[in-house]
């Protein structure tokens, strides 16, 4: 069975009739630019063949059901019963369990952002099944995606008539607010915008948004989920972001993003070594970022591997946010010849990417499982991505 079909098979046990509609998000993998978007900064990613369905009726009750082929149980409240439970820190509601607040966070989000157009809508009680091969907690970002099929399908069916970039806040709010997870705009944009064969050159601070071709003819992007789940809501996620917040604080600035390369001098006298490390890895991941664009356009794919190699090593050695599943799978790929390998995603755990040959995808895959093994490491979950289309419609 397709993931749509299973989508729909859900709901029809659900409430016993064929949904409305069926709505569609990838996750993304980010090829380079990790922890800027939320210093207002540059990302590249692309969207995933992975996809998470969302299967939506309307009811006439005026009340929001979601069920997910991940939870055992449904959840249901009433629409008017949303501000009540969000945000989740001033919610004084009953407790929503965590993976339901994505899909009904977004139901909040999308109405909070309705309501300030003052455009008429047609907002009634949904049910919403949901099914995704997207891997949870792989860094391939599930939560972007089921927040993308959500904010898609409630668009379109309550006629709301925001736009991309619009779906792609609500869902950050909902992910920020009714979940509690401190994360930047780059999932859910990438989620929204994907185009196939191409990355999206995103502006964290102005959400002006680019498809750069990647022609990846020859080559392959080969994924490798270490299966060492992180958690994005606690610890270092936030940790990081706060260090940021302070080193553009001292630095006199809004945000990292307005730290050049060339400030970085200044910025070594005026903070603890620590402090420092965390910016310098935004101020040169933003970098990276321009560079691997104008490498892509001028060269091409095969010439931003080491880009991709030294974008890791500052994620390892500066932000301090690899671990040694991670360190593991990147020198294993090189070792074998891929031309450019790096974590992907917020760290922590996760995935890991390389840039390979197409003719070398088995031997690097090889060599990465070998090299887990040596070092008594769970065995990885290796797979390929092509960049894919981002939310639509699909039935
Ligand atoms: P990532 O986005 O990297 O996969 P996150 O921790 O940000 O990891 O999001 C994963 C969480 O999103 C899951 O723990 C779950 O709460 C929710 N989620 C993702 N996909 C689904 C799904 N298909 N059904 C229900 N909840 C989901
Ligand atoms: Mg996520």
């Amino acid at each position: 069975m397709t993931t749509l079909d299973a989508a729909t098979a859900l709901f029809r046990e659900l409430t016993g009739r064929t949904p409305d509609g069926v709505w569609s998000a990838p996750g993304r993998v980010n090829l380079i630019g990790e922890h800027t978007d939320y210093n207002d900064g540059f990302v590249l990613p692309f969207a995933t063949p992975h996809r998470t369905y969302a299967a939506v009726g309307i009811r006439d009750d005026g009340r929001i059901r979601v069920a997910s082929t991940f939870a055992d149980e449904p959840v249901e409240f009433a629409l008017d019963e949303l501000p009540r439970l969000f945000p989740t820190a001033a919610g004084d509601g009953p407790a929503v369990p965590e993976w339901a607040a994505y899909p009904l966070g977004v139901a909040w989000a999308l109405q909070l952002a309705h309501a300030a157009t003052g455009e008429p809508a047609d907002i009634r009680g949904v049910d919403i099944a949901i099914s995704s091969d997207v891997p949870v907690g792989a860094g391939l970002s599930s939560s972007a995606a089921i927040e993308g099929a959500t904010a898609s399908a409630l668009n379109d069916l309550w006629r709301t008539g925001l736009d991309r970039p619009a779906l792609a806040s609500i869902g950050r709010r909902a992910e920020n607010e009714a979940v509690g997870a401190p994360t930047g705009i780059m999932d859910q944009m990438a989620s929204m915008l994907g185009e196939s064969d191409a990355a999206l050159f995103l502006d964290c601070r102005t959400l002006d948004a680019h498809a750069v071709p990647l022609g990846m003819t020859g080559l392959s992007l080969l994924v490798i989920d270490t299966r060492v789940s992180h958690a994005h809501s606690t610890g270092g996620y936030r940790e990081r972001r706060a260090s940021c917040e302070k080193g553009a604080a001292i630095m006199g600035v809004p945000a990292l993003r307005d730290v050049s390369v060339d400030d970085l001098p200044r910025a070594r006298e005026l903070m603890d070594d620590v402090a420092f490390r965390r910016v310098r890895h935004i101020v040169t991941e933003n970098q990276r970022v321009l560079d691997t664009v104008r490498t892509l356009r001028v060269s091409g794919a095969r010439a931003i591997g080491d880009l991709l190699v030294a974008s890791h090593a500052s994620m390892r050695d500066d932000f301090e946010i690899s671990i040694p599943e991670l360190d593991t799978a990147v020198g294993a790929a090189l070792d074998a010849g891929a031309l450019g390998a790096r974590m992907t995603g917020g760290g922590f755990g996760g995935a890991a990417i390389a840039l390979v040959e197409e003719g070398d995808v088995q031997a690097v895959s090889d060599a990465v499982t070998a090299a887990f093994a040596a070092s008594g490491f769970a065995a990885p979950h290796l797979f390929t991505v092509t960049p894919s289309a981002g939310a639509h419609h699909d039935a």
